[in-house]
């Protein structure tokens, strides 16, 4: 694993924080496109999109995410658009209306968990329609294991045809209800990918606190790494973050310290197996 690339995924908005928590979060597309292209050239190559309403409320405007991802493979060549199925704030009907838009990815998580003060619903019915959709316009899911159980349902999902191999998976550590910011836990997960999906390739979010820990746990293992606003605004316990750009570079230099380098874009597309991007 020496030198291996590791890809960088930068969560530049969410459903959740606020300019009013750090005025770096980009809200508007313009802003939205401009973050991502700064993160782009400190070495994010996938960038995971939630697009929000002008009063900052998560939205599912197809119009917004077709402007953001219009921008970003203009001014990004080869970067990967990750859009969210993510529920916070939309109705599920909303939740892969924008699918048709073919990103090269989309979230899906394969099961329900409990959040800090919500339930996050993903019913059997609901995750096996996105993932029908998801294949449908050729986008690859990126499982989003919130909690244990999520990691079987995405292996029941390959077996039933209805995601194509090899998974790429991103556990989700550090949510209050959900599963804990944990080496143990973290290595676990790891274990049981192995077994389970041994082609798979893997990320790990940490959130809030616990985002820089997970992102050097990630390069130490060899596996890919998030970061960005959407789960975390600060750059450590005493500053607000600058930027998405901040955090990608956080990273970045850091690569060298565990025998890591940062994956090109083209590097990350034959990663994670996807089509060569459309121009446009
Ligand atoms: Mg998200």
């Amino acid at each position: 694993m020496s030198d291996s690339p590791a890809i960088i995924t930068v969560a530049i908005t969410g459903a959740l924080p606020r300019k009013k928590d750090n005025p770096a979060v980009p809200v508007t597309p313009q802003e939205q496109i401009e973050s991502t292209h700064e993160a782009y050239e400190a070495g994010a190559s996938l960038v995971h999109i939630h697009v929000r309403n002008p009063d900052e409320s998560p939205s599912s405007n197809p119009d917004l995410y077709g402007q953001v991802q219009e921008g970003v493979r203009k001014h990004c060549p080869d970067m990967i658009v990750q859009f969210s199925t993510g529920g916070r704030g939309r109705d599920q009907t909303a939740r892969g209306a924008m699918l048709h838009l073919r990103p090269d990815m989309a979230s899906l998580a394969t099961g329900s968990v409990n959040f800090p003060a919500s339930i996050y619903e993903n019913p059997p019915d609901f995750v096996e329609g996105l993932a029908r959709s998801m294949r449908e316009f050729d986008i690859k899911p990126e499982i989003e294991v919130f909690d244990l159980a999520m990691l079987y349902n995405a292996a029941n999902l390959a077996k039933k045809g209805l995601i194509n191999g090899p998974l790429h998976v991103q556990f989700v550590l550090g949510i209050a209800n959900a599963l804990p910011a944990r080496r143990s836990v973290f290595d676990f997960l790891r274990a049981e990918l192995a077994a389970v999906l041994p082609d798979a390739t893997w990320v790990a979010a940490g959130t809030g606190r616990f985002q820089w820990e997970v992102n050097q746990w990630c390069l130490e293992a060899g596996g890919h790494c998030r970061t960005g606003l959407e789960d975390n605004v600060k750059y450590d316990q005493n500053r607000l973050a600058a930027s998405n750009a901040e955090l990608v570079k956080k990273i970045a230099d850091a690569c060298g310290r565990y025998g890591r380098r940062v994956a090109t874009p083209a590097e990350a597309r034959a990663l994670l197996g996807l089509r060569t991007p459309v121009t446009a």
